[in-house]
């Protein structure tokens, strides 16, 4: 809880700059990626909340559009892992609004628990996955889809070989079952390395993203910013006006003095 009051108050502090900047004209509008997980029976109503502030305040892109200037920040919706509960709780309320939205699915796990998250107390470990049949029915207007490598992977510890066949193998399995390309790709666990993305450019991917924000995104590797339809109303109308963005200096700052007191 301290964590998090700490981090809406630095938050407030970024936006006032971050307002005051954009008011003379030296800061954009931001491009928000944002990433959640589930939404159970009952968060639904807060999620419902949160969709309603991204409709006011921002323009809803969907993730692999080019990025461009726009009067309202750029809020990109996006849930990791597919599960079943987003079929009720989720999809239909974003597709009434026009939200759209970007899943991204563990080709391998379709139809069951979540296996990396087996033996844990996770509260998510109960949680189902989408089966096949679910996946190939959703609307491809307001629905993309995109890859989460095959099994759930942490691609950062993989050698290359079973890096490479994570990667491929995820997005042709989603091609074939959707038939339609599948260019975007979502880090499990947020991990990455050099390699990581050297190796996700050669297999065709077209843009991936982190689950944390990035200093800087390029056209290919973005950051998103964590979501959940437990926010405060006040953290979520802060995070999709960009007042998280000063995560990524606050997490090398902390390394660079871990390295340094060690
Ligand atoms: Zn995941």
């Amino acid at each position: 809880m301290f964590d998090r009051v700490l981090k809406l108050s630095i938050a407030c502090a970024y936006f006032v700059v971050l307002r005051w900047l954009q008011w003379w004209g030296q800061a954009q509008q931001p491009w928000i990626g944002l990433c959640y997980h589930e939404v159970t029976a009952a968060q639904k109503a807060g999620f419902l909340r949160q969709l309603r502030l991204v409709k006011r305040y921002t323009e809803p892109v969907f993730l692999d559009a080019p990025r461009r200037m726009s009067q309202r920040p750029q809020v990109a919706l996006s849930f990791d892992d597919g599960f079943i509960n987003l079929l009720d709780n989720a999809l239909p309320a974003l597709q009434e609004q026009k939200i759209p939205v970007t899943l991204f699915i563990p080709s391998a796990c379709l139809g069951h628990a979540p296996p990396w998250l087996q033996g844990s107390s996770h509260e998510n470990a109960q949680a189902l996955i989408m089966t096949a049949a679910q996946l190939q029915a959703l609307s491809a207007e307001h629905i993309l889809i995109g890859a989460h490598t095959a099994h759930h992977a942490d691609l950062s510890r993989l050698p290359v070989a079973e890096l490479d066949e994570e990667l491929q193998t995820s997005k042709q399995a989603l091609e074939t079952l959707l038939q339609r390309p599948v260019n975007t790709l979502a880090f499990p666990y947020g991990r990455y390395n050099e390699q990581v993305l050297e190796r996700s450019k050669a297999a065709g991917y077209v843009r991936v993203f982190a689950a944390d924000p990035l200093a800087q995104n390029s056209d290919f590797f973005m950051g998103r910013t964590t979501a959940s339809p437990d926010d405060w109303m006040i953290e979520f109308y802060l995070k999709i006006h960009g007042a998280y963005q000063w995560l990524p200096y606050a997490i090398q700052l902390k390394s660079r003095l871990k390295r340094r007191f060690q």
